[in-house]
């Protein structure tokens, strides 16, 4: 699935937080976006993922106009916000917050397969099945905001930060899973602090400073994919 944005401008209040901001999602790649705190990063994946109005500009999924739609339009149409961590329900079990991922109406069997594709990518989240998801370590919970995307069959997701709070070698186990995610077919747009934590990971970057696209780099070693 191909993502554009394109003139996006987002506005709280009287504060505008993005401006101009422009990106090509390539089907099929994991595409990066890097900058500082408080500089726009979540502000832009809430935008494409139709938790916030954009003031202006154009947002499309495979050529057609998506800026407007509301995020649980979008995410039946694959489009999936990975929220952070501490917007997991603490007092659910790890398997009803899953659960919550496949809202949409569908078939037992297709949940149950995509049950079994978290519980391939995430072992750990088997074991703790019947746990609440308050119990979890830092990296467990992060597993689960990912899994939980999944579980909506997302061919799209936009994921903010999935280092926040982990220690550099659960970052790294995560960062694969989001790799193995993307060479299963997912599209993937990837928030994080840091450039070098994703530079060879990632097939191109966007770099976002107070709100604006200040650089981008198409020629990342990750060829681009064509799912
Ligand atoms: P972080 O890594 O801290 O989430 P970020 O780069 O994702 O940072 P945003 O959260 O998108 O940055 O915030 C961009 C700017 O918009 C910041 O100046 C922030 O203070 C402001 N902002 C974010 N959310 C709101 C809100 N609900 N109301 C007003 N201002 C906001």
């Amino acid at each position: 699935m191909n993502i554009e944005v394109a003139g996006l401008n987002v506005f709280y209040g009287d504060f505008h937080a993005l401006h101009d901001v422009s990106l090509s999602v390539p089907s099929g790649s994991l595409t990066g976006v890097v900058g500082a705190n408080g500089h726009g990063k979540s502000t832009l994946l809430k935008a494409i993922c139709g938790l916030l109005p954009p003031k202006s500009g154009q947002i499309t999924q495979d050529g057609e106009r998506i800026d407007g739609l509301s995020a649980p339009d979008l995410v039946a149409r694959g489009i999936v916000h990975v929220a952070e961590v501490r917007h997991l329900f603490p007092d659910m079990t790890v398997r009803e917050n899953l659960m919550l991922g496949a809202y949409q109406k569908r078939s037992g069997a297709r949940v149950r397969a995509a049950l079994e594709r978290v519980f391939d990518l995430y072992p750990r989240l088997a074991e703790r099945q019947t746990q609440a998801a308050g119990t979890l370590s830092g990296g467990e919970a992060q597993m689960l905001a990912l899994g939980r995307g999944m579980m909506s069959e997302a061919r799209f997701m936009a994921i903010d930060e999935p280092s926040l709070g982990l220690a550099p070698v659960l970052t790294e186990t995560m960062l694969d899973t989001i790799q193995k995610i993307n060479a299963q077919g997912t599209t993937i747009l990837l928030v994080e602090q840091s450039l070098s934590l994703i530079a060879d990971r990632v097939s191109r970057t966007y770099e976002i400073e107070e709100g604006k696209i200040i650089s981008q780099d198409h020629s990342c070693p990750k060829p681009e994919g064509i799912s």
